[in-house]
């Protein structure tokens, strides 16, 4: 499993799961990881940055990404 740190096309950050490389490459490509503040599939690898001592963010867990897509706009 790889933890890769995504970007949405909004910009929101957040990370993920993915058993390789090329599970993220596919999921991307059909649409399937979507972020989790807003639910855009329209996301791309992030810089891994290393962990800042920031508050919990949530993870979207490869084809999991099982986060209510309602909530607030
Ligand atoms: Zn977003």
């Amino acid at each position: 499993m790889i933890l890769f740190s995504l970007r949405c096309s909004r910009g929101h950050q957040f990370e993920a799961w993915f058993r390789d490389g090329d599970g993220f490459e596919a999921q991307q490509k059909s649409g399937k990881i979507s972020c989790p503040e807003c639910g855009e599939t329209n996301v791309e690898k992030a810089v891994m940055a290393p962990r800042l001592g920031k508050s919990h963010r949530r993870i979207a867990v490869g084809l999991g990404v099982t986060d209510d897509p309602g909530g607030e706009d």
